[in-house]
């Protein structure tokens, strides 16, 4: 038996989270009621965004960010390869087709000059994804946005409470979409968030996460109507009133995890940076990382992969190209070859153990037992 285990990342719950819930459960509204727009306000103000539509899961609002760009059939929308499958999927959801861009290889993050030449003249959207928390050069997304007439969507899933130039994430694409899955930054469970400073596609997305009807049962039950206009196809993509409140208690802590996932960051830097064959991803210039996963490149990392989970340590891989897939291969035609880059990271990479409630002798154990494997295979 291993002396510890270690989960790649973990929710942190405390009383006040427990409490918060349960008021809840003894209240009036378990589902849309009033817990969803206090959560709504309090995520929208902590990312300084304008409007913010809370949604079952981080799938659900890339959905929803999707629909509401307007995204159909016989569009195309450039998606970064090295992401997780939901990204692209959202855009299938929609009739469209993603055109997978390769990444810049010290980051990781999509690399700007391949997106620019895969516009065609289909292209709808472009994905941001903040890849591991660490917010892409929007700078230069905003401007091939801006000239190719793309809608700027950010993916991220990754990123709650990352700073590009000192603008918090969420409030730089024209739309956001956040997870609140147990690994990431705040947990509801499952659940979504999406961020926009545009009124009407708010609107859209609120109707989108409700069957497509305009109003929902707490604004009838107001009203003292009995009447609904469905006026599109939707989804049910509520997220609770028991979530919500999560929601709202977790957000308490998040500068704190954020301090802690930046000490942590620091540690593995440090505890490496005599290793030249452990090498972490680069950090850009002008960001403020926001940590959700520590990614490293690393030679034999079938064999270190396997040794560390022996070990107790929950080491995972994020993540191979979308495209390798099987069903994306069959789906879209698409062979090996595509992104060059995103597949040659994808047999090195390696996220280690990154949770706020991991302690300094946790890390110490990480960098300590990853050394002595390395020292081994010499
Ligand atoms: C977690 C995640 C999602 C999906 O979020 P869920 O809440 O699990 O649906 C989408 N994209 C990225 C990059 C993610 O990490």
């Amino acid at each position: 038996m291993p002396e510890r285990k270690l989960p790649y990342g973990k929710q942190w719950i405390d009383d006040e989270d427990i409490r918060a819930v349960v008021d809840v459960l003894s209240g009036d509204w378990l589902t849309t009621g009033p817990r969803v727009e206090d959560f709504e306000s309090s995520f929208a103000a902590c990312v300084r965004a304008r409007h913010a539509v809370a949604v079952s899961s981080g799938t659900a609002a890339l959905h929803c960010a999707m629909h509401a760009a307007g995204i159909g059939p016989g569009d195309e929308v450039l998606v970064p390869a090295m992401t997780f499958v939901a990204t692209a999927n959202a855009v299938l959801y929609c009739g469209a087709t993603p055109v997978f861009v390769d990444v810049e290889p010290d980051t990781l993050l999509i690399d700007a000059n391949d997106a620019a030449a895969k516009v065609s003249s289909r292209s709808k959207a472009i994905v941001a994804v903040d890849y591991a928390g660490q917010p892409c050069d929007y700078d230069v997304l905003r401007n091939i946005a801006r000239r190719c007439s793309l809608v700027l969507i950010a993916d991220a899933c990754h990123a709650l409470g990352a700073q590009h130039r000192g603008d918090p994430v969420g409030s730089i694409a024209d739309l956001s979409a956040f997870s609140f899955h147990p690994v990431k930054h705040v947990t509801t469970g499952e659940g979504g968030m999406i961020t926009t400073s545009n009124a009407e596609w708010a609107a859209r997305m609120r109707a989108f996460r409700n069957h497509g009807i305009t109003t929902d049962h707490r604004q009838r039950e107001t009203a003292g109507s009995w009447s609904y206009e469905m006026v599109e196809l939707g989804f049910n993509y509520r997220l609770t009133d028991m979530q919500c409140a999560l929601g709202k208690s977790q957000l308490r802590r998040l500068p704190e995890w954020l301090d802690r996932r930046h000490e942590i960051a620091a540690q593995y830097r440090q505890g490496f940076a005599d290793t030249a064959q452990v090498r972490p991803l680069a950090v850009r210039a002008d960001v403020r990382h926001a940590h959700h996963l520590f990614v490293i490149r690393v030679a034999q990392r079938a064999r270190l992969f396997a040794a560390l989970r022996n070990a107790g340590i929950g080491v995972n891989v994020h993540y191979a190209p979308v495209y390798m897939h099987p069903y994306y291969r069959r789906r879209l035609g698409l062979a090996p070859g595509l992104c060059p880059v995103a597949e040659a990271a994808s047999g090195q990479i390696l996220s280690l153990p990154m949770f706020p409630r991991m302690t300094d002798d946790d890390v110490a154990f990480v960098v300590g037992t990853f050394r002595k494997l390395l020292e081994a295979a010499c």
